[in-house]
């Protein structure tokens, strides 16, 4: 055991003139699901280049949270974390990653699903206990956290931060037990809901997944030895992983230099609970999850929609960049050709520059321009992953129409999202979701398409592969764990202005 003090070095003072909220660069909300969080975990027997091992996997996860983003690394010793709100590549700088040397690390890409995105709040955190030095990071959303936060404060426990990763750490920090692995076994059976986590001490990186396995969680084998985890497969083909293989629902696999240990310390819910979404919009689509590589389940997502809901059109044209392989699914199925109609700023990402008045009144113009030399005259089907707030659809529909088509269909790639999601996904609540309050056809009015179709839940999982063991609550209401309706995203926030 190490007993050792924890340095922490960060966060770091913001840039000049950061001090507002990010604001993306169009200056409204794009209609997607929030994209929940990314982890690493890594651990070398050499430690050479342990941060820029982080950075360049962490980088491979920024499509799942632009907020903030965090690195701790511990040397056997000593543990430290740099941590700011951000992207990845402007909070690590050469000089941020200078101190971050040792031989394991976690990180942490964020999107705030549970508190404000506060700097408190910005993950991994490190505390320092009776056992030596405990970060922690955590993709999902623990659904009991609250109580678990009150049992806390009522043990006497001071509290900095508003999320459910706190919890998981001090809980962590006072179990019992001799190792950390110990320690988590006694602590895992009390936590309901979403967690793929990483956590580090002060000479390993250990790793578990909820026994739902809501949100994915991959380990594989570094090509100079030790090994890596990571939320998605790809960032592990980034770092040139071999043996890449999902961390089972339940287990905990701790990482040691070379070595690796996998324990399966919780048994597999009945039913485990993939989340469907993370097929439909969230992961990359070079990512393989439960034996399915994503970009081949949206293609058939788009075979399947063809199926269910083809009409006379001349092009498919997708809305980049989720849904091009719908697209070409859709097109090999029906025929019709598929083209690029919109192109997409790739580079927009999250700005701190308010855009002007004008500027926001054009809308998803400074997102999205319409290629009307592939639209004029046509009659156009364009694909979309998801309607959540139905706030960009119909400016795009519009856009399309403005460059010449002569008709505009619009296809969505899952079924009506109708209820909210509490297992790590910011979709607002019930009231905000266009299909909770609105038909079909209020919805076709409302965005002005010729026609409007979403594929059904049995399409969708068609596409998927499977009949069962994932998570579609949010398109059917049965949530696979009970969870309390009042508990909203910022439920913590009452006890810290
Ligand atoms: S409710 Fe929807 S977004 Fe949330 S875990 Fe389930 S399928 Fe995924």
């Amino acid at each position: 055991m190490n007993d050792t003090p924890v340095s922490v070095a960060g966060p770091t003072g913001r840039a000049p003139g950061t001090t507002g909220a990010a604001v993306t660069a169009a200056g409204h909300r794009d209609d997607h699901p929030r994209d929940e969080c990314g982890v690493i975990g890594i651990s070398t027997p050499h430690g050479d280049g342990i941060a820029e091992l982080t950075f360049f996997g962490l980088f491979a996860l920024q499509h799942r949270g632009q907020e903030a983003a965090g690195i701790a690394v511990s040397d056997g010793q000593r543990a430290r974390v740099h941590k700011d709100e951000g992207l990845v590549a402007n909070v690590f700088t050469p000089e941020a990653m200078a101190p971050l040397t040792g031989y394991h690390s976690i990180g942490h890409t964020r999107y705030s699903t549970t508190g404000s995105n506060a700097q408190r709040n910005i993950q991994p955190f490190l505390v320092e206990t009776m056992h030596g030095p405990l970060a922690v990071a955590h993709n999902g959303n623990i659904v009991n956290a609250p109580a678990l936060r009150d049992e806390l404060l009522s043990r006497g426990f001071g509290l900095t931060a508003t999320s459910d990763t706190e919890v998981v750490a001090l809980m962590l920090a006072a179990a019992g037990g001799r190792t950390w692995e110990e320690r988590l076994e006694r602590t895992l059976p009390a936590w309901k809901g979403a967690f793929s986590l990483v956590l580090l001490d002060a000479d390993e990186v250990i790793a578990v997944r909820d026994p739902w396995g809501f949100r994915p969680l991959s380990v594989g084998k570094l090509p100079s030895g030790g090994h890596a985890v990571a939320s998605e497969s790809c960032a592990l083909a980034t770092l040139g992983c071999t043996d890449i293989d999902e961390v089972r629902p339940g287990e905990i696999v701790t990482l040691k230099g070379s070595e690796i240990s996998r324990h399966q310390a919780l048994a597999p819910a009945a039913r485990s609970a993939r989340c469907t979404f993370e097929f439909v919009y969230f992961s990359r689509p070079d990512s393989v999850w439960d034996g399915h590589n994503v970009h081949h389940v949206r293609q058939r997502l788009g075979v399947e929609l063809a199926r269910e809901s083809a009409v006379d059109a001349d092009v498919v044209i997708p809305v980049p960049d989720s849904s091009i392989p719908a697209a070409i699914g859709y097109s090999n199925e029906t025929g019709i050709p598929h083209n690029d109609g919109l192109i997409k700023n790739r580079y927009i990402g999250r700005t701190f520059i308010e855009p002007t008045q004008n500027m926001r009144e054009r809308g998803v113009a400074l997102k999205f321009n319409a290629l009307a030399e592939n639209l004029a005259g046509k009659r156009v089907l364009m694909i979309d992953d998801s309607l959540v707030r139905g706030t960009t659809a119909g400016p795009l529909v519009k856009l399309v129409r403005d460059a010449g088509a002569t008709e505009v269909h619009l296809r969505i790639t899952c079924p009506p999202i109708t209820h909210a999601c509490h297992f790590g996904v910011d979709m607002g609540h019930d009231s905000d979701l266009m299909a909770a309050r609105r038909t079909v056809q209020e919805m076709q009015e409302h965005i002005g398409a010729d026609s409007l179709a979403f594929l059904s839940l049995d399409g969708m999982m068609r596409a998927v592969g499977a009949t069962e063991g994932y998570c579609n609550a949010c398109f059917t209401g049965a949530y696979p764990i009970a969870v309390d309706e009042a508990q909203a995203k910022l439920s913590f926030e009452g006890a810290i202005a």
